[in-house]
């Protein structure tokens, strides 16, 4: 679904993402695992076409995405602070993408309504973002980057301002969603559980460099590196 080869972005004097290759599968579950400032948001903002390599190539379902804006990528982002418009209703946060694609009034609503049914907030399309819990602010998130219906969603740190109790509600849903949709999630995070728990694959970042990639109870069993087996165990 998206692949990355010998890709950099530098900042400056600084190395974000330095030399990074990947292949996330089609309908994959995939996390960016790493600290602070290991590069994992740079990557993610790569796919959805915020920031250009500096070098290297990323293709999205073999298409290559090299001057391509990000409307007119099959992805989609939510962001970890929701960034919903306080002005709008819920209805018309939902709808928002597809007003800016030119879809017309009657079809957005019927959109926007199947949309936030699918992450259980029906009937919620007249309430102003304030009115709302933490946890129904990130599935209005939700609603409104999957109503223009991506192949890729990109989640970074999308469950990082709940609670516990919410988050682990929200890691199930977020899974089984993903399933039903049968859609690709490239989710980062900086918890380790959480990856380890939720994805098909991890891939562990550390300056800007992947250093492992694998299945969780790989990366878990068998770390390739003492950083791998420091920052992973210490979920624990
Ligand atoms: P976090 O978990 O804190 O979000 P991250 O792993 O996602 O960290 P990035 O946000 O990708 O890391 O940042 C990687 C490095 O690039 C950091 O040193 C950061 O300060 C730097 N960086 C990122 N974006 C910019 C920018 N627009 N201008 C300058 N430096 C940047």
């Amino acid at each position: 679904a998206v692949r990355f080869a010998g890709v950099v972005r530098h900042f400056g004097t600084v190395r974000a993402v330095d030399g990074v290759d990947l292949a996330i599968a089609p309908g994959e579950f995939f996390a960016m695992l790493g600290p602070s400032g290991s590069g994992k948001t740079t990557c993610l903002r790569l796919i959805a076409g915020f920031e250009q390599p500096d070098a290297g190539h990323i293709a999205i379902f073999g298409e290559s995405v090299e001057g391509l804006p990000p409307y007119r990528r099959a992805v989609n982002t939510v962001f970890q602070d929701y960034a919903l418009f306080p002005h709008l209703c819920v209805g018309d946060n939902v709808a928002y993408g597809l007003r800016v694609r030119g879809v017309g009034r009657a079809e957005r609503d019927t959109l926007a309504r199947e949309a936030l049914a699918m992450v259980k907030l029906a009937g919620m399309e007249a309430r102003r973002p304030a009115q709302l819990s933490g946890g129904q602010r990130q599935r209005v998130a939700l609603a409104r980057a999957l109503v223009v219906r991506p192949k890729v969603l990109l989640l970074d740190e999308p469950l990082g301002a709940l609670d516990l109790k919410l988050r682990e509600e929200m890691q199930s849903e977020l899974k089984s969603l993903q399933r039903a949709l049968g859609l690709t999630f490239v989710f980062v995070t900086h918890d380790q559980g959480e990856a380890l728990s939720m994805a098909d694959r991890v891939a562990v970042f550390n300056e800007g460099r992947i250093v492992q990639v694998g299945p969780p109870e790989q990366v878990y069993e068998r770390p390739a590196t003492r950083f791998v087996a420091q920052f992973v165990g210490s979920a624990n």
